[in-house]
């Protein structure tokens, strides 16, 4: 399945087949919001599926492969370059 983007009510970002509770689908152009208000949030990738999210906290459990714990800090041209933008 393809991978999509998603945000939640605070601005958050997923980059998913599936996103965690409370995230609802987004475009491009969300995403480029949130990286411009970043702030004091992270970029995360799950280090077994690669879903990407923009939180101050990843997802304890990946909502795409399920495996806890598994998403890695990364880098804003890591972060575009997986999602393409
Ligand atoms: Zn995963």
């Amino acid at each position: 399945m393809e991978k999509k983007l998603f945000k939640d009510k605070a601005g958050n970002v997923h980059f998913g087949i599936n996103a965690p509770d409370g995230f609802v689908p987004c475009e491009k152009a969300d995403v480029e919001k949130a990286l411009s208000k970043i702030g004091k949030r992270k970029l995360w990738r799950c280090n077994v599926c690669n879903d990407l999210h923009l939180n101050s906290v990843p997802p304890k459990i990946c909502p795409t492969c399920t495996t806890s714990d598994a998403y890695v800090e990364i880098g804003l041209q890591e972060f575009r370059t997986v999602i393409g933008i």
